[in-house]
């Protein structure tokens, strides 16, 4: 466990806050040292006005025993995180990650083969936003080699542009 007071300094942090990525030893507001963290039942809510709709999470929130300021710390909106892709059904974002390990591509080249954005798969690893249910269907079918490898020849013979290449067919679709 880290307990370095420094990381909280300069961090102004609402309860709200989306991209908590440090651990709190201290207060983020009046630095006092006495942080717990209890669970709690948590409502988010997300969507536009029109469908709007409401979760509810159990997060470990932390609070200061001297000013009783609450918010939420980085392991705080993991778990959050991981519980909204839970009720969209969609992949974490360790389970991403794996998808790009499984191919040993750094996310500079995934992205150049996928054609998804580097930035986007940033906010995807980082749990800083979530996929959308058709990039999500496209992020599992790529956890297979066979499709990997497909956009990868795809990509390569449109490069050196030769219409003669005909890619492999998997026989089982
Ligand atoms: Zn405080």
């Amino acid at each position: 466990m880290n307990r370095t007071p420094a990381m909280a300094q300069s961090h102004s942090k609402t309860r709200s806050g989306l991209n908590g990525l440090e651990s709190y030893a201290s207060c983020p507001v009046c630095r006092a040292p006495g942080i717990t963290k209890t669970l709690q039942d948590y409502d988010y809510e997300y969507g536009e006005e029109k469908s709007r709709a409401m979760i509810n999470i159990q997060l470990p929130v932390s609070e200061c025993s001297a000013c009783g300021f609450t918010f939420l710390d980085h392991e705080a909106e993991k778990v959050k995180h991981n519980a909204l892709c839970r009720h969209f059904g969609v992949l974490r974002p360790d389970e991403i990650r794996d998808i790009r390990r499984i191919h040993k591509m750094s996310r500079a080249a995934f992205a150049r083969a996928t054609k998804l954005s580097e930035a986007s798969l940033h906010r995807w690893e980082n749990g800083l936003s979530i996929q959308t249910q058709a990039n999500d269907q496209y992020l599992r079918l790529l956890r297979h080699t066979e499709n990997m490898s497909h956009l990868n020849s795809v990509h390569r013979s449109s490069n050196a542009n030769t219409a003669n290449h005909r890619p492999a067919d998997p026989s089982d679709h």
